[in-house]
């Protein structure tokens, strides 16, 4: 008997990550403080108490204690996930019914679409005038459930926290308030989050803390929340060894502080550079935000771009006639700023 697919998943593809060697990799804003942040050492011991014949804890109490510890909350408040990405699948499966509406915002994290679409929900993507969210413009439409990313992949814009709050008051929608890259920002809202009835927070350790491999995101979010989600997750969802290992991490406040302020330093820089560039060719590159660990810029030649870069070894990411790019180190964006100026014959940067 043939076996047809469900509709649901019968047009997925299956995430392909860039394959191939490229010495310069500036697309998936991953750190670039890779093995100097924690030493084998450390990790050696981290580990070394880990019952192997033993399921982890559900609770993830000692990581989720020091991930609080770190941001100054209430642990009791915090439900770790395997990355924000499994907690993102758990929350649009568990808090919507079929035929739920849900609004998105475009450009925004492609993956909301995505696990709402496979929770059968009626995903409503509101498109952004100039890539700025504006959350009035879902304020009349009666919806279950409202996700967004802030600051924002891939816009690396931030909306000022007093409009979330706002919004959040105004809508009886459970909203998700992605903060994947509020390390690089200002403007949180975790440390308030028993202000609201309706609000999760996600943070991960996979953008600001360098360890986008352990798979470690959370939830931070009101009580009878976390009892829910708590509830409806994989009891076993974080292996042990992540667990470990990312408490030792989140445990050493001073190391995660450093190396955040690393990386915005090198931003800051790149963003410098970049807009001296911008400056040389006006209208053909175009800095659209830069408040996460990675640049938004409109450029109509975006494919040639990419091409060109690629040629040299530098991977970025191209949306339409946009490019997204996150900050390396110091010789991954000399490189890359090196490469960029070539490719516009400009005479900037040197
Ligand atoms: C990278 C990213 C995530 C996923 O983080 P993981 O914890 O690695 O799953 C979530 N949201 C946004 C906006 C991201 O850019």
């Amino acid at each position: 008997m043939p076996f047809f697919l469900n509709a649901k998943v019968r047009d997925l593809t299956p995430y392909e990550p860039i394959a191939g060697d490229y010495p310069v990799r500036l697309d998936a804003n991953e750190s670039f403080l890779q093995p100097d942040s924690i030493t084998f050492e450390e990790i050696a011991r981290a580990v070394e108490g880990v019952a192997f014949n033993r399921y982890p804890d559900p609770t993830a109490a000692a990581l989720c204690a020091a991930f609080a510890g770190y941001y100054a909350i209430d642990p009791a408040l915090v439900t770790a996930g395997n990355g924000s990405d499994e907690l993102l699948s758990v929350i649009s499966t568990a808090f919507t019914q079929q035929d739920d509406k849900v609004i998105t915002f475009t450009p925004d994290f492609s993956m909301y679409g995505v696990y709402t679409g496979l929770a059968g929900c009626d995903h409503m993507p509101l498109e952004k005038k100039n890539y700025q969210l504006d959350l009035t413009v879902a304020q009349g439409i009666r919806a279950r459930m409202v996700l967004f990313s802030n600051p924002c992949n891939p816009t690396s814009l931030t909306i000022p926290a007093e409009e979330i709050r706002r919004f959040v008051r105004s809508t009886p929608a459970l909203v998700v308030l992605d903060e994947a890259y509020m390390d690089f920002s200002e403007g949180s809202l975790m440390h308030e989050i028993n202000d609201f009835e309706n609000l999760i927070i996600l943070r991960t350790a996979s953008k600001a803390l360098g360890m986008a491999s352990l798979r470690l995101g959370f939830a931070i979010t009101n009580e009878r929340l976390t009892n829910a989600l708590r509830a409806v997750k994989s009891p076993y969802n974080v292996n042990a060894l992540s667990q470990a290992i990312g408490a030792a991490l989140y445990g050493n406040h001073e190391r995660v502080r450093q190396g955040i302020e690393l990386i915005r330093t090198q931003r800051d820089k790149l963003r410098e550079m970049f807009m001296l560039i911008c400056r040389q060719v006006p209208g053909r590159l175009d800095l659209i935000g830069s408040e996460a660990n990675f640049l938004f810029a409109k450029c109509v030649e975006a494919e040639k771009v990419t091409a060109y870069l690629k040629a040299q070894g530098i991977i970025i990411r191209q949306f339409g006639g946009t490019l997204r790019i996150t900050v390396g180190n110091a010789e991954e964006n000399h490189a890359l700023l090196m490469a960029l100026q070539e490719f516009f014959g400009g005479e900037a940067y040197a």
